[in-house]
């Protein structure tokens, strides 16, 4: 951002500044959007300011798959209506949600909180996959179907899990290739989710 003449109040400027780090906001929609705020009512900047420190002061992660959750375990782990033979692994809490609209998995889930990415150092003990081996062990788990990324990262992580799952004797699924290469599947619709679900195949 230009750091000259600042032709605005400082609480305008830090705002912009704040906006301007969250991802995807590029500096012009950073100014969009702290104008927008500045018109907006009182109560409702409120509603947003607290919302925002609900998430950081309520949330934690889920002991057991480590979704976002505001109790010990999440709303999925404590249900038992789901399919507990079945742990469908993604990179993202947000992906269980892209998941979860599709309405056809009713499994349980393992989020790792990242892929591993030599490139980025991120190692295999930096996601969360000691947690999955723990949790496979002795369990009544019978199928994992890895819904990591179809980027490289994501394809070294689910072959790295492939090759450390494999030997407990349980049955490993990727999603179907319907997904094009290079997809993050929160960003993914529906329809292709689903057929990538249903078409899952040994990996
Ligand atoms: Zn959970």
């Amino acid at each position: 951002m230009n750091q000259g003449l600042i032709p605005t109040a400082d609480a305008i400027y830090k705002l912009i500044q704040e906006l301007n780090k969250l991802p995807g906001i590029g500096p012009k929609s950073a100014q969009r959007l702290a104008y927008h705020l500045l018109r907006i009512p009182e109560e409702q900047a409120k509603l947003l300011a607290d919302a925002i420190l609900s998430v950081k002061q309520k949330t934690g992660l889920c002991s057991v798959c480590f979704n976002v959750t505001e109790s010990a375990l999440c709303l999925i782990c404590r249900s038992d209506e789901r399919d507990q033979s079945k742990i469908c692994i993604v990179e993202q809490p947000q992906d269980i949600l892209a998941l979860e609209h599709t309405g056809i998995y009713k499994g349980l889930y393992h989020v790792l909180h990242g892929a591993i990415s030599p490139t980025e150092g991120v190692g295999t003990d930096d996601i969360r996959i000691q947690e999955l081996l723990k949790r496979l062990q002795g369990s009544s788990v019978d199928e994992v179907i890895l819904a990591t990324n179809t980027n490289l990262e994501g394809e070294q992580t689910a072959m790295y899990l492939n090759k450390l799952i494999l030997p407990l004797g349980i049955r490993v699924t990727r999603l179907a290739r319907g997904l094009p290469f290079g997809t993050e599947l929160e960003y993914a619709d529906d329809v292709t989710l689903t057929r990538a679900i249903e078409g899952r195949q040994e990996f």
